[in-house]
């Protein structure tokens, strides 16, 4: 069920918010028509007519139920607006604010690479001196600062001979300390920087994150002054190690980013997203800034203002992940990891198979979205551990082996081609011979004569090797595809592609394809690897009957306020992508072996005594580095046919498919069945549902 969880006052608070938005610029300058000083007399002596952009708000982020994931907080700051800046006033309104910050023992935006120490201006040095990023951001600054756009002085320039530049351009005069003088001159510049100064910025923040108190004094200032309150959105993310993956988060637009997107409406100070979805959905979080014009009398009043664009807020994304199951996820995954052989990472996907929809994506190494966006030192370590890869997104950007998970593919083909039939059988002498050749690939057993449905479920190498040889590698990628391997799975945000072994393929990797690498492509080797995203593709569309939808991470957009839906990924009516056209027959045979799996096949242990049905295959693949891959996939709850169902106790929830990969998970390790265990418990039986979140 998909509800939109807004209270009542949540909602008022939103109203409220938007409301002051609008309201804000005609406040000021009411409230700037009552100031009759000095600074007013001296203003242009004919109307002037201002352009002032409306700022759209950015969409919100939800799970399926409306848990938070990235929203917005009211935050306030201290702004000058271009259109009231006086030159000749500016520095002693800047000197103002600068002493009532001090007074209050407030902070404001200081970014000048200079320093007084001991009297004299020295350039600022890094507070830790083994900190590189801080020294290159130091470096960066001084550079800008020195360089044509501000200064234009010689690279070896002193600080001493920046500071008296910069009080001769704002012309700073001796009456002033030291001290004062640099600040103003700090902020001078970095309006400069900010492309303030040129008015291609409309506003300039002095401050941000204001206090209560800061925020009542600033405002209850008596008009006349160019810089006022304003209310702005900052992006939050909440519940900050749940996602972090697919999420993605915002940032400040590069220069680069800026000249691409400025004829779209972007400002030099906006954000944009960065990756994941933030990035995928950027259009539609972002929403459409408005424009109005006002006419300001040469008395400085309001004679008419008009709105040219209306703005349109970004839209709210509902998305198809469901908090409590991605929680259980990421512990499930942590926890079963670090009892594997390897213990480095691993990563489940769980899609619902009516609609492929994904309902929790989990990878292990996690981390805290939120410290990585605010901790330079927490962001440094994740980004430079190549070992690890922690900002890796093993669910959808890595590939891995297949292995035997891989069979079910052949068997499908081999059954609809005519190749085999439920009784056709091979016989494996504890392996296979290539034929015409002497050359022979084991299997794990010695299984003698051996069915499609046997081989499924004890993983016979001997009967895949056989099948997909005659089969040829064209038949088996032709199959591959439609399961949604070696494809996109047509997910929001960024997915690898993976790798199907082809002759085609092993000549993009530079290397010969030989006649055993078919036999050795049908039991999940060769250059066969996967994202765990298209193996859960792959289980759905054979839970499905055959049938693949659009896998999909967005159950819908609404407006801002979440009143009214503008899209919608309809459970009930899913996008269908591929049709394997596989008899309902053939599909019965594969998916009885598939149950078969999980009541007496590898799959046994832990589900022979499970008390949901399921259908599953399992994977290991050798690895040539020495710890085996692990991988399973599996759906239910099933009949004893290994189709899927919805009677019995669990009628209300729709059957899901996982597929769970470790690397390296190791010879007889399970830990990656009890991940998808795990999964099955908590949405069947609502294990781990009383979690709360913020
Ligand atoms: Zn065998």
């Amino acid at each position: 069920m998909v509800k939109n969880n807004i209270s009542k006052p949540r909602l008022f608070l939103l109203s409220s918010f938007i409301a002051i938005a609008f309201s804000c610029f005609v406040y000021r300058l009411i409230d700037w028509q009552v100031f009759k000083g000095e600074e007013l007399r001296i203003r242009a002596n004919f109307n002037a007519i201002y352009d002032i952009p409306i700022k759209a708000i950015r969409g919100e982020i939800l799970d399926e139920n409306g848990v938070s994931l990235a929203v917005n907080e009211v935050v306030y700051q201290v702004v000058f607006d271009r259109f009231k800046i006086q030159e000749e006033s500016l520095n002693k309104e800047i000197s103002f604010l600068i002493d009532l910050f001090k007074k209050k023992k407030q902070k404001w935006i200081d970014n000048l690479p200079i320093v007084i120490k001991d009297g004299k201006f020295v350039f600022l040095e890094p507070s830790n001196p083994n900190d590189e990023e801080e020294k290159k951001k130091i470096e960066r600054n001084i550079e800008l600062l020195k360089g044509p756009d501000v200064l234009n002085l010689n690279s070896y320039a002193s600080a001493e001979e920046c500071m008296l530049n910069l009080f001769d351009r704002f012309k700073l005069s001796d009456n002033e300390s030291l001290e004062k003088k640099r600040d103003i001159a700090s902020l001078r510049a970095r309006m400069i920087m900010e492309h303030f100064d040129t008015g291609e910025a409309k506003m300039f923040v002095f401050a941000n994150g204001l206090t209560g108190e800061m925020t009542s004094i600033v405002s209850g200032l008596s008009g006349g002054f160019s810089f006022r309150v304003n209310n702005d959105m900052k992006r939050k993310i909440r519940n900050s190690t749940l996602l972090s993956h697919i999420l993605g988060t915002v940032g400040k637009l590069s220069k680069d980013d800026y000249e691409e997107l400025k004829s779209k409406g972007y400002a030099l100070n906006d954000v944009t997203g960065q990756y994941g979805i933030e990035r995928a959905l950027e259009k539609e979080l972002r929403g459409k800034n408005g424009r109005k014009v006002i006419e300001i009398t040469k008395e400085g009043e309001i004679k008419s203002q008009l709105i040219k664009e209306e703005v349109v807020h970004g839209d709210t994304v509902f998305l198809t992940i469901n908090a409590h199951l991605q929680k259980v996820a990421n512990e499930s995954v942590e926890r079963n990891v670090l009892a594997s052989t390897s213990k480095s990472a691993g990563a489940v996907v769980v899609l619902r198979v009516d609609d492929f929809s994904v309902l929790a994506a989990a990878t292990y190494p996690n981390y805290d979205l939120a410290k990585y966006k605010k901790d330079s030192k927490y962001y440094n370590k994740l980004v430079s551990d190549n070992v690890n890869k922690p900002l890796l997104n093993r669910c959808f950007d890595d590939a891995y082996e297949p292995g035997s998970a891989f069979k079910v593919v052949v068997a499908c083909a081999g059954l609809q081609e005519g190749l085999i039939n439920m009784k056709h059988s091979v016989h494996c002498s504890r392996g296979w011979y290539l034929p015409g050749s002497t050359h022979h690939v084991p299997c794990m057993g010695y299984h003698g004569n051996i069915e499609v449905q046997r081989a499924i479920f004890v993983s016979c190498n001997a009967f895949f090797l056989d099948t997909a040889h005659r089969l040829g590698i064209d038949k088996i990628c032709e199959y591959a595809k439609k399961f949604g391997l070696g494809v996109k799975t047509g997910v929001e945000i960024h997915e690898t592609v993976g790798s199907l072994a082809h002759p085609d393929r092993r000549r993009e990797l530079g290397g010969k394809w030989y006649p055993t690498d078919t036999a050795f492509a049908g039991i999940g080797q060769s250059d066969n690897m996967f994202s765990p995203l298209q193996l859960a593709t792959y289980a759905a569309t054979v839970a499905n009957d055959g049938v693949r939808c659009m896998t999909h991470l967005v159950r819908k957009r609404t407006d801002y306020l979440r009143k009214d839906t503008v899209f919608e990924n309809d459970p009930k009516n899913p996008q269908v992508v591929d049709n394997l056209d596989v008899s309902k027959e053939n599909m019965e045979i594969v998916r009885e072996g598939m149950y078969w799996n999980c009541t007496k096949g590898t799959a046994s242990n832990p589900f022979a005594s499970y008390n949901i049905s399921l259908a599953s295959k399992t994977g290991t693949s050798q690895n040539p580095s020495g710890i085996d891959h692990k991988v399973i996939i599996v759906y239910g709850p099933t009949n004893d046919k290994g189709a899927v169902t919805t009677e019995g106790p669990y009628k209300d929830f729709p059957p899901i498919a996982v597929a769970s990969v470790i690397p390296k998970g190791g010879t007889y390790n399970q830990t990656y069945k009890y991940i998808t265990r795990d999964i099955f418990d908590a949405y069947f039986k609502g294990v781990g549902k009383d979690v709360k979140f913020d």
